[in-house]
């Protein structure tokens, strides 16, 4: 039987330990439809699982990995045929499910996305679940009346994948983008991506005051904590946050002041369990509206076999953009 190339989380006493495997395609877990994996990525919750610093395996064995691409080899779903070029996004990959850290993959057709067909699998995953998150964001900001005229969108953790891919989506629509960074070297790469000004993370770092200057009409948060408590603080009259992220941290110590007193809403997102229709609409403008030339220039590439070395450095913060894996 041909075998694959694996990574295998396994639990042990000392926390979870990595090997790369030789498997075939019965050792895979249920599903309809069979992909051949060919590209997949990092995001910040892939570091996670990778470093052991939070419990995003939560089944073991387990093939890490939130995201993957690649093309359909065998379904039994009546929406998917071989040769269908497809997209996974959370839905448990990598937690629950054996996920995008392997040449192949089982899974329910129903969790699948067709890939949009301006897209290849490499820019599929240069997005995955970091960019169609921002693109989560970015309607849930438009579906609450956020505008490009009402004033201008702070995206924080700005260098960071969800960040980067938002700056370039926001500024591509006519949205005047704050970004906000701890990286204030990487201010030139900001403003090519798109933003209009760049703020130093270190002023939305501390404590947040009920009520500050009102400015701006919207924001997309990756960072969450006293950041996420100065966005919505900030924000002016009738205006949204999109929170998905917790960079600094889980907690939020804000205040009711800007909800009654600005009408101020705060966005909730998920990208995990997000309904179909939402991930199929954030894919198709993902298509439509992303600049593929910017999305190139924050993404780099690299053998799948790299990714251990890539876990700690996504969390210290130390990864610019996207990164895709090359799964060959
Ligand atoms: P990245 O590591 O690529 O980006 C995170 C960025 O946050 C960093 O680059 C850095 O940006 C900033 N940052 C890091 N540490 C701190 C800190 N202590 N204080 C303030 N800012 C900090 O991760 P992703 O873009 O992939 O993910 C961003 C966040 O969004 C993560 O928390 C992730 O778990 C979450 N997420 C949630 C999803 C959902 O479904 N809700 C889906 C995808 C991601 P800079 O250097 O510019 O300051």
């Amino acid at each position: 039987m041909q075998t694959f190339k694996a990574l295998l989380a396994s639990k042990t006493e000392a926390g979870p330990s990595f090997a790369w495997q030789e498997l075939t395609e019965a050792d895979l877990m249920e599903g309809d439809v069979t992909v051949a994996v060919s590209h997949t990525t990092i995001n910040y919750k892939d570091g996670l699982a990778l470093t052991g610093k939070a419990p995003v395996i939560r089944r073991w064995p387990m093939i890490p990995g939130i995201d993957l691409a690649g093309s359909v080899v065998a379904s039994s779903h009546a929406d998917f045929k071989a040769g269908d070029p497809v997209v996974l996004n959370g839905w448990g990959a990598g937690e629950t499910h054996y996920g995008g850290y392997a040449a192949r993959a089982r899974l329910k057709g129903d969790w699948l996305i067709k890939r949009p067909p301006q897209l290849t699998a490499a820019e599929a995953m240069a997005i995955g679940t970091a960019g169609y998150t921002a693109m989560l964001a970015l309607l849930a900001l438009e579906r609450n009346g956020v505008r490009p005229e009402q004033g201008p969108v702070v995206v924080t953790g700005a260098a960071g994948g969800v960040g980067s891919v938002a700056i370039i989506l926001l500024a591509r629509l006519g949205y005047r983008v704050i970004a906000s960074t701890g990286r204030t070297s990487e201010a030139d790469y900001l403003l090519q991506l798109g933003a209009a000004e760049v703020i130093d993370r270190a002023q939305l770092a501390g404590p947040a005051r009920p009520l500050g200057k009102e400015r701006w009409a919207g924001g997309i948060d990756a960072v969450g904590s006293h950041t996420l408590a100065n966005l919505l603080s900030m924000t002016q009259y009738g205006g949204t946050i999109a929170a998905c992220g917790l960079a600094q941290g889980m907690d939020l110590a804000s205040s009711v002041a800007p909800f009654i007193l600005r009408g101020v809403t705060l966005a909730g997102i998920d990208s995990v369990m997000a309904p179909k229709a939402l991930r199929q609409e954030a894919w198709a403008r993902l298509g439509r509206d992303l600049d593929k030339a910017k999305l190139a220039a924050v993404t780099t590439s690299r053998p799948l076999a790299e990714v251990g070395a890539l876990a700690p450095a996504i969390l210290a913060g130390k990864i610019r953009g996207r990164v895709v894996l090359d799964v060959g």
